[in-house]
């Protein structure tokens, strides 16, 4: 998914039974390169928005489903989302095992 694609996603027209998450993003309006941030740049202000979010749940789960590889989604960097999907295969495997 690219900046695009991610306005795209999050400033989504309402459908009219529901309330998508996106709609509820605390990152609307937002300049959407701060969650795109270069190799290297600071996360700190992305985080800061994800922070008071009320569907950042929401969200991670969006990103770790559809294996987003850039960007911070849920408050969490693409590092910080591996770290989770490692934690919840090694937790399946714990189960299946079990
Ligand atoms: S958690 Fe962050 S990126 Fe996700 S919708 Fe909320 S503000 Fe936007």
């Amino acid at each position: 998914m690219n900046v695009t694609d991610f306005i795209q996603l999050v400033q989504a027209e309402s459908d009219e039974s529901s309330q998508r998450w996106q709609e509820r993003a605390n990152c609307l309006g937002v300049d959407p390169d701060l969650f795109f941030p270069e190799r290297g740049a600071s996360t700190r202000e992305a985080k800061a928005v994800c922070r008071g979010c009320e569907v950042r749940v929401e969200c991670l789960e969006y990103a770790l489903a559809h294996s987003e590889k850039f960007g911070i989604w849920g408050g969490l960097s693409e590092r910080e989302r591996r770290r989770v999907r490692r934690q919840r295969a090694l937790e399946r495997r714990r189960l299946a095992s079990a």
